[in-house]
């Protein structure tokens, strides 16, 4: 804009330059503005390209699953994980903040592990508490809360076994380090309000979407769970899903 400014005043200045220095100046905004639309451009989509990075990087590796995974699988209290689940999905070891081993998905490992990183330069740090759960395991998580916390509480928090977004792969807990310190309890965590804020609006950049948000147990069937993200498959169905503030479940009816 300021040579653009430069450049008119000079026009201004030389009413005797005639009609050929008109067409200078106006060739040269003509490739100025196309250097900067092209750059733009360039920008724009590297975000994207970053996504397909992420995808186009696993066809180098002869992998049977690959392509297979549907990223936007639906499993709440009425979806149950589908019965070819288990075949069309990559699970990648890791160890979480306990040093327990766990398995999570591949892509969403990778794309959390640059999630911690970003948080960390602010200051923030998440740790990996729990991902992919079997049925099996679930069942034992069911009855090991209903002996610690009841019935109840069990009923609002605890899927049952088969009907977990945890069976996917694609759904993260997370935990928190602060001051050295490792908060992992649900009460201490839902305390945790600053960190959440900050950790949810760095989400959906990479592929994360905060899956049970506050207000909508009618429609995920769970209350607030600041810790649960949610692999969707792109930062781009991420970002539609957290702009328009929907839940996944409103996003699927609306994009069926
Ligand atoms: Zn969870």
């Amino acid at each position: 804009m300021i040579i653009m400014v430069i450049i008119m005043e000079g026009k201004e200045t030389k009413k005797d330059g005639g009609n050929l220095v008109l067409i200078i100046i106006i060739a040269v905004l003509f490739v100025v503005t196309a250097f900067c639309a092209y750059k733009l451009g360039v920008a724009g989509r590297s975000v994207v390209d970053d996504t397909n990075l992420q995808k186009g990087g696993n066809t180098s590796v002869p992998n049977e699953v690959e392509g297979k995974t549907d990223y936007l699988v639906l499993v709440n209290k009425q979806n149950k994980l589908p019965s070819t689940w288990e075949e069309t999905v990559e699970l990648e070891d890791v160890k979480n903040a306990y040093d327990e081993d766990i398995k999570v998905e591949k892509e969403a490992l990778a794309q959390f592990k640059k999630l911690r990183e970003a948080l960390l330069k602010e200051g923030v740090n998440i740790e990996l508490d729990s991902s992919y759960r079997s049925v099996k395991r679930q069942q034992e998580i069911w009855d090991e809360f209903t002996e610690k916390y009841g019935e109840d509480y069990v009923k609002k928090y605890v899927a049952v076994p088969g009907y977990s977004e945890h069976h996917t792969g694609l759904a993260i807990d997370v935990c928190l380090k602060k001051d050295g310190k490792l908060i992992y309890e649900n009460d201490d965590m839902m305390k945790e309000k600053e960190i959440w804020a900050k950790v949810h609006k760095k989400l959906a950049d990479y592929g994360f979407i905060l899956r049970y948000p506050e207000g909508k147990d009618s429609i995920t069937g769970y209350a607030y769970e600041p810790w649960h993200f949610r692999y969707v498959g792109s930062a781009e169905v991420a970002k539609e899903i957290t702009e328009k503030g929907l839940t996944f479940e409103e996003y699927l009816k609306q994009n069926k």
